[in-house]
């Protein structure tokens, strides 16, 4: 994502991008191009303006309640009359003919001596001036009551305008409408509020590669990830999205898609096309479309330094970048509290909490830099592990509690630093279980049960090691493991430290994994596949990274030879299946249910042992007992063999 400058860009733009904004700068010269600006608004029913800012005081026409009314179902009395009742000395009152329900005027008065049968919210009667309880009294016949307590002037009545009087102010322009407020406005007979319009934001995805969900995914393109998750953010916050679709990269059509979208809107987000290559299609397009254009091109943020921030015509157009993640932050940094603005609604109040960071983070100098982490709690409050994938993972994303921010000027986050998470959630959710080390699909087999349950479990893949470490550090309850070592040829056990405990979890079948018809390995052994693969020169091998246990395999299997391919080092299982899918290897080492996922051939070589290292001292948690339980019941044994997993 670094731009490189290219001698076909016009002198202006290539300014422009070689100065890069510090984030405060490029936001600060945003602001200033677009406000103070008049908020257009509208006349909404009530039902419509949920979430929306009022754009005019809200004023009472009426009194709330509209006339004097009973509390309770009782009397309409004389308070007068009952001045000295007591126990001792209970007062008798006539019955009038009359009952008050709700909704019905009263046509009869109250005289002294007399009372009217009066029903929770009905109207108070002419010369009564208190209610007594249907409670506090006893009928005497059906003509009469008798009163054994005192009543007090107003007893029970809520007076006309008590609660809201005509010509107040109850709700003030700007007030967010929620529920409450809708109640207010409905208690007062008010079907319609001046609310300020949602601002209209076109939304444009860019790029020959993509293709919308929910169509066929042909070779070489991805889906649009971009298009729904910013349209869901803008309607998130107080925006209207009109999702335009994705645009190829070519400057005609996307010139005349950005005019339309522009038109039809108060604002332009597109995505995409701000690294190198085709990129600087979008900028140039935007220098025609608008004065002042462009206000920063290149922002000193990370994930997101290709954004571009213009305003054309005194509407913002923006362009994020392509990465889903680095395009969700920008737009959440940067864009979010100008679009909140145009709403008139608050900025933003996300939660935050302060956490301490169990490794080191490496930070970029220069650049402010949002890491994404999940919580987890530590034996002394919250621990955030930062995400181990990068800008391009959308997962990173989804499966993060919130982020934190490392200052431009900082270079690292030393290990142990005590940061501030800004949350994605209201509140933090501290995970039931927490598993951290080495992931494998049979995991998310063993966990249903306890996810359906109730309980949330949080795994964090950072390999076998960093769980291991994150065990004995006591921030994980278990850490997957498939630790081999090759002195004592024994899988994990002489991994386990102090206060550790092995928990024997599934044996993977590892083996080699060819094109099903592939003449050169089919009905060989794993040996002999391999001598086939190192005779043929045009064969292509995919390896895997150093510090697999399945490298070590492979290893052993080539004896020192490096056959093509053989620095091809993906980081996972599925990574192995798709390159010999795809044909851009023909053989290469991953466990029996990917190949089989994959439709692959397989020919088994090692079985490789999935356990788990159980923080002795978190044995008795509800949720760790759960998961043993999960372990060894027969569904999950059924489900793990269905999958091609085996016994340990
Ligand atoms: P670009 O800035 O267009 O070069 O995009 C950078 C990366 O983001 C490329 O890998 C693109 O395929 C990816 N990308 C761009 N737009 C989207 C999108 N709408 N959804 C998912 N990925 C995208
Ligand atoms: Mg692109």
């Amino acid at each position: 994502m670094t731009k490189t400058p290219s001698p076909n860009r016009d002198s202006v733009d290539q300014e422009q991008f070689l100065t890069i904004l510090s984030r405060e700068d490029a936001m600060a010269r945003f602001e200033a191009a677009l406000f103070p600006r008049a908020l257009p608004s509208q006349q909404r029913p009530l039902s419509e303006a949920l979430g929306l800012a009022l754009a005019q005081d809200v004023m009472a026409g009426i009194d709330v309640p509209p006339f004097d009314r009973s509390n309770v179902d009782g009397f309409a009395v004389c308070s007068a009359d009952l001045a000295a009742a007591s126990e001792a000395t209970p007062r008798r009152l006539a019955l009038n003919e009359e009952v008050i329900a709700c909704g019905t005027a009263p046509v009869g008065p109250v005289f002294s001596g007399t009372a009217t049968t009066i029903a929770t919210g009905g109207p108070l009667p002419r010369g009564a001036d208190a209610i007594v309880m249907v409670e506090h009294t006893q009928p005497v016949g059906a003509r009469a009551i008798e009163v054994r307590r005192a009543a007090a002037p107003g007893q029970f009545v809520s007076y006309a305008g008590s609660d809201i009087a005509r010509g107040e102010v109850v709700l003030r322009a700007g007030s967010v409408v929620g529920s409450r407020e809708i109640g207010m406005c409905a208690a007062c007979g008010i079907a319609k509020v001046e609310v300020t319009r949602r601002p209209r934001v076109s939304v444009i995805s860019t790029g020959d590669e993509l293709v919308q969900p929910g169509l066929p995914l042909p070779p070489a393109a991805i889906y649009d990830t971009n298009g729904a998750i910013v349209s869901a953010a803008i309607n998130e916050n107080g925006g209207e999205a009109v999702f335009a679709g994705a645009i190829a990269d070519d400057e005609t059509q996307l010139e005349a898609a950005m005019r339309d979208a522009l038109a039809a809107s108060d604002m332009l987000v597109l995505s995409g096309g701000t690294s190198k290559g085709a990129g600087d299609v979008s900028h140039r397009i935007i220098a025609r479309l608008g004065q002042p254009g462009i206000i920063a091109h290149g922002v000193a943020l990370k994930p997101g330094k290709p954004l571009c921030l213009a305003v054309c015509d005194g509407k913002p157009v923006v362009i994020l970048p392509g990465f889903p993640t680095s395009a969700m932050f920008t737009f959440h940094d940067m864009i979010v509290p100008v679009l909140r603005r145009m709403a008139g609604l608050p900025p933003r109040s996300d939660a935050k909490v302060t956490a301490k960071v169990p490794v080191r983070i490496a930070s970029e100098l220069g650049r402010t830099e949002f890491v994404m982490v999940s919580l987890v709690e530590g034996a002394d409050g919250l621990i955030a592990y930062p995400s181990t994938k990068g800008s391009g993972a959308i997962t990173s994303f989804a499966q993060a509690d919130g982020f934190l921010k490392i200052d431009a000027l900082a270079d690292q986050m030393p290990a142990g630093s005590e940061a501030e998470v800004t949350l994605f959630t209201p509140h933090v959710r501290v995970p039931d279980l927490v598993i951290v080390g080495s992931h494998c699909t049979g995991l998310d087999l063993v966990t249903a049960p306890l996810a359906h349950a109730g309980l949330s479990v949080r795994t964090i893949a950072v390999g076998s090691l960093g769980g291991l470490a994150a065990a004995k550090r006591g921030e994980c309850d278990l850490a997957p493991i498939h630790l081999f070592d090759e002195k004592s040829e024994a899988y994990n056990t002489p991994f386990l430290s102090e206060g550790l405990e092995l928990i024997p979890g599934w044996r993977r079948m590892q083996g080699i994994v060819f094109r099903v018809g592939d003449k050169r390995f089919e009905g060989l052994s794993a040996e002999a596949a391999v001598q086939a693969a190192l005779a043929d020169p045009a064969c292509i091998m995919v390896n895997r990274n150093q510090g697999a246990g399945t490298r070590i395999l492979i290893d052993r299997l080539l004896g020192g030879a490096r056959p093509n391919g053989y620095w091809n080092q993906p980081r996972s299982h599925n990574a192995v299946a798709v390159a010999v899918a795809q044909h851009r290897a023909d053989w290469g080492m991953t466990i029996a249910p990917v190949a089989h996922a994959a439709e692959l051939g397989f020919i088994p070589f090692a079985e490789e042992h999935y356990d788990f290292a159980l923080v002795a001292a978190r044995r008795q948690r509800p949720a760790v007992q759960a998961f043993l339980g999960a372990l060894a019941s027969d569904q999950s044994r059924a489900a793990l063999e269905r999958a091609g997993f085996s016994k340990a």
